[in-house]
């Protein structure tokens, strides 16, 4: 019986085996550096203290701080707010509206909505976070943060885990419930 070896592949057809698939993989690589850069929108780190969130956000009031926005609607007053925040958190503020619309969310958007403003800490001589457009005040009417209260009145612990869940840090850890800023340490 003769000896079949016409299945082993020549090295022509050995070398054109090896280039699709180093072709393939520059093809993989490319994609996969692509998507990352589409992605690069929301690939920051929260900074902590003044020093990273002005190395990460710029100075206070800068012309970036309001370059974004949208308009919250306030169900019990049906009153209409537009939020001014840091462009480059659009990405992930765009995920806070997406997961309390698709989490049944909307009914706790209640009244009272503020973000950007180029002002100081309440009863301080520090800028606020909220002259770094990296901070938003919701349901203000409901929850009375001047008050310094350590308690919500009204926002469930699953509204205010739409808002942590993409980073945004509780103002209630320094009692101003309501006030979610993207940002620790300050
Ligand atoms: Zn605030």
């Amino acid at each position: 019986m003769a000896v079949r070896t016409n299945s082993l592949p020549s090295p022509v057809q050995q070398s054109t085996g090896l280039l699709l698939h180093i072709g393939l993989a520059v093809l993989f690589l490319v994609q996969v550096i692509l998507l990352a850069n589409a992605s690069g929108v929301d690939a920051l780190t929260r900074p902590h203290g003044i020093d990273q969130i002005e190395s990460t956000f710029g100075q206070e009031c800068n012309s970036q701080a309001n370059d974004a926005y949208y308009v919250a609607y306030a169900v019990d007053t049906g009153k209409s707010y537009t939020v001014r925040y840091h462009w480059k958190l659009r990405g992930i503020v765009g995920n806070v509206r997406y997961y309390q619309r698709i989490g049944g969310h909307l009914s706790n958007v209640l009244d009272g909505w503020w973000g950007y403003n180029c002002r100081l800490k309440r009863n301080g001589t520090d800028w606020s976070t909220h002259a770094y457009g990296i901070a938003i005040d919701g349901n203000t009417a409901g929850e009375h943060p001047w008050l310094g209260h350590n308690h919500y009145h009204v926002w469930t612990v699953a509204h205010r885990g739409v808002w942590t869940g993409q980073q945004f840090y509780d103002g209630i850890n320094f009692n101003d419930p309501g006030h979610f800023q993207w940002a620790t340490g300050y």
